[in-house]
């Protein structure tokens, strides 16, 4: 008998490519079954999306094609946003996506899209496809969000910013203004159209996999599969089958400069700063980060982007990373921390035994590669669902403090920067005890889940005898 085939389709941006690719080698690795991923580029061939490919390829768990790249200029408007313009790219893919299976020798039987792609799904059973599901490389609250955004599209009326009490999910935690994914914060941009879309997209796949794990979101899977058929949250099956994180391996390029320096720090004394792939602050927020970091006393590792309002354009991105600093910063804290700007290896630096703390944007990827190391984490939430993330992480799961308001929304002063840090790496109070007591619980958790008869590993068996990947 032919070994089972299951096709990813990843979605444009390494955000979306690189979870989708873990989870090919996950699939491939745990279940040994035929992997292919139909890559969507951003199509200016960005170096980082083609290293992960190359990265994932040498792995040999997977077969990567990046399909062609399509036009979808007379698809929307001039000043569509990025989101309006990857759904839109999704669904123009559709033929190329069907010429695509149609010249596989060995045809996949199953599909798995991320939320961007559900607009292909309709195309799995035309290519000939058994089955299709959605991978939500995020967690249970935020499948829970999206899903119920085509019913509060109908109920609530103007912004929802504006209304007076939070949002209600049954069974879950409510959504205050400040969870909001910023997406949905205006309603008549076409942006927030394409995220109703895609809630109302998710019941006509045969089943969800998020990226999450029972022991540390059970509540919320149970609110989202629990009641009868008209009243459940999720109309279809949802397997936890986290935590999958980028692994450590050739993505990683070694930058020796980074190890040499963690290798003399002492346990658990550096706090790591990094801010995803895209964050960037402002030139004011640049520098009291930095004075706070100062004024913290621990020792830190600072991925620093170019700040966001720098003004003089002629400069390079290092030169205007280096003059955003406060004066003398550089020699004052050398020796105590180090200031990078180029791409880090973070899956090795938050593995890495003298990081204590992880100031961080709380990108999924970047909370689990931190929580799955018991790294607590303060949360500085910058775009995307990053805020309903530092929620969950202070609120619920207790392994993260977070700033008094929200970055971005006004500047996080120095002193408030300089009291956190010290809070979770130099363990002050009770609450930076108990934040470090719990990221360690969750390590532990995030370990069990994989091990044979964790309950990860079960949901991916489960949900591979339903789709008929494994017998
Ligand atoms: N990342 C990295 N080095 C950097 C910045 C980011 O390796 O200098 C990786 C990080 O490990 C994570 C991903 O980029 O795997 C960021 O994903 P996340 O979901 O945290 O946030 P996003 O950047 O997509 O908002």
């Amino acid at each position: 008998m032919d070994q089972p085939h299951a096709l990813l389709v990843a979605s444009p941006g390494l955000g979306h490519l690189i979870p989708m690719l873990e989870l090919g080698n996950r699939l491939s690795s745990v279940l040994n079954v035929k992997v292919t991923v139909f890559a969507v580029t951003t199509g200016s061939s960005s170096p980082t999306e083609s290293e992960a490919m190359h990265a994932a390829a040498a792995r040999g768990t997977c077969e990567i094609t990046e399909l062609p790249p399509v036009d979808i200029d007379h698809l929307v408007e001039p000043d569509a946003t990025v989101v309006t313009k990857i759904f839109a790219k999704m669904r123009a893919m559709k033929p190329a996506f069907q010429d695509a299976v149609k010249s596989m020798n060995r045809k996949p039987t199953v599909l798995v899209v991320d939320f961007f792609g559900t607009g292909l799904m309709s195309a799995a059973d035309e290519a000939g496809l058994t089955a299709k599901y959605l991978y939500v490389p995020s967690h249970a609250w935020f499948l829970a969000v999206i899903v119920t955004l085509p019913v509060w599209d109908k109920v609530v009326e103007g912004e929802y910013v504006d209304i007076k009490e939070p949002l209600k999910i049954p069974g879950c935690r409510p959504v205050g203004p400040d969870d909001l994914l910023d997406t949905i914060l205006d309603r008549s941009n076409h942006q927030y159209r394409e995220c109703v879309r895609c809630g109302e997209e998710v019941p006509t796949s045969d089943g969800v996999l998020v990226n999450t794990w029972e022991e540390l979101q059970g509540n919320t899977l149970a609110a989202l599969r629990e009641g009868g058929e008209s009243s459940r949250v999720m109309k279809v099956p949802v397997y936890a089958i986290g935590p999958n994180i980028r692994s450590k391996g050739p993505m990683e390029k070694p930058n020796s400069m980074i190890f040499e320096w963690l290798d003399k720090q002492d346990a658990r004394s550096v706090v790591y700063v990094c801010l995803g792939s895209g964050g960037a602050l402002s030139f004011e927020q640049t520098v009291e980060l930095a004075w706070g970091l100062e004024l913290s006393g621990q020792r830190f590792l600072w991925v620093l982007r170019r700040p966001t309002s720098y003004l003089v354009a002629s400069s390079s991105d290092e030169d205007q990373v280096s003059e955003s600093l406060p004066e003398g910063f550089l020699d004052r804290t050398s020796g105590v921390g180090l200031v990078v700007t180029q791409w880090a290896p973070q899956v090795e630096i938050l593995s890495h035994g003298s990081i204590g703390g992880f100031l961080s944007h709380c990108g999924w990827s970047s909370v689990l590669e931190s929580l799955t190391n018991g790294v607590p984490i303060v949360a500085w939430p910058l775009y995307a669902e990053q805020w309903m993330n530092a929620t969950l992480l202070t609120e619920e799961l207790g392994v993260a403090v977070r700033t008094s308001e929200l970055p971005g929304k006004g500047v996080i002063g120095r002193e408030e920067v300089a009291s956190l840090v010290r809070k979770i790496v130099a363990e002050e109070d009770e609450e930076g005890r108990k934040v470090r007591a719990k990221a360690e619980e969750v390590k532990v958790s995030s370990e069990r889940a994989w091990t044979q008869g964790g309950s990860s590993r079960s949901s991916l068996f489960e949900w591979a005898k339903r789709c008929g990947l494994v017998a």
